[in-house]
Formats: structure tokens, sequence, C-alpha cells
């Protein structure tokens, strides 16, 4: 996925995830930091990728990633981010929580495509897993992916609307 997509997705999990954090107790000035992080974490994992929004901005830092950390896909877009994540998400009360969510959601929208993601890198460097069946992920760049961001969109709005409207 681009890192358009990423970010469509990181938008569309806002509504869902302020609401979450509003509830929970967080102030404004945290739910700006939760937002931004959010959408931060959501392009993150592509790091590791120099073409990328971030790989072209952070050149040095995204070739090393790239040359030492497994290449495209490689330890940045291990799913043991997401395990990582729910247990900062869920044991923890920081405003940077927003970043752990939006790294999940990236990890979680890379594994609906045909390339997949490791689970556990620096044990296993060549398997990679992904959350649907072979023949419903879609590739990068196809049709098909920009079909699946939309309907993880649409997923995720109405889950925030669904989410608003049980707690009003
Ligand atoms: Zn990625």
């Amino acid at each position: 996925m681009s890192g358009k997509e990423h970010v469509a997705i990181g938008c569309a999990a806002l509504p869902f995830a302020l609401e979450i954090a509003a509830n929970a107790g967080y102030s404004e000035r945290e739910l700006v930091i939760i937002a931004g992080g959010i959408i931060v974490g959501s392009l993150i994992p592509d790091i590791d990728h120099p073409t990328s929004f971030l790989g072209k901005r952070l050149k040095l830092l995204s070739k090393i990633i790239n040359k030492y950390f497994g290449g495209l896909r490689g330890i940045t877009h291990d799913f043991l981010w997401v395990i990582v994540s729910l247990f900062v998400v869920l044991f923890t009360k920081t405003p940077y929580v927003g970043f752990f969510v939006g790294v999940s959601l990236h990890i979680v929208s890379d594994s609906m495509t045909v390339m997949g993601i490791p689970f556990l890198y620096f044990l296993n460097k060549e398997n990679k897993y992904r959350i649907l069946p072979k023949f419903l992920c879609c590739k990068s760049g196809s049709f098909m992916n920009l079909l699946v961001t939309g309907l993880i969109c649409y997923g995720l709005i109405k889950l925030g609307v669904i989410y608003k409207w049980k707690n009003t």
C-alpha cells in the first residue's frame, strides 16, 4: 500500500480512536498528540523503503534500515509491533499511544496484500503472513488495493459512528 492509502486509513481511524481516548480522560492537548501520532505512526513502517514518503525525507536512516533490517517489509513491518502496541494501548496511559495505533493500522493493512508481513522477523526472515486467504489479498498499487483501502476506511468510520452513537 502507498503512503497516501496508509494516511487515509489513519485519518479514517481518527474519529473512533479520539472518541475512545476522550472517554478515557485524555485532555484536548493530548488528543491532538494522539491524532498526530496516528498519522505519523501510519507512515513509519514504510521507512524501510527509500522511495516511500518518509524514506525520501529521511534517506540515510531509510537506507540503513533497508540494508541492515530486512529491506522492504522487514523488521519495521513485523506483526510483533501490533502485539506490543496492544499492550501499550491496554496497559499504559500516554498520549503517544496514537503512534502505536498508527503503526498497527499500517501493519494490519499491509497484511491484506499479497506480499504479506513478517512475524518474529529476527527468528524467521523468509516467511511472510497474511490475515486473509491469498486469493482475497491484493497487490500494492492495484485497483483491488484501492478498494480494500476504501473498505477499511469505511469500516473504521462506521466503527467511530457506532461508538459515538452508543456513548451519547
Ligand atoms: Zn508498509
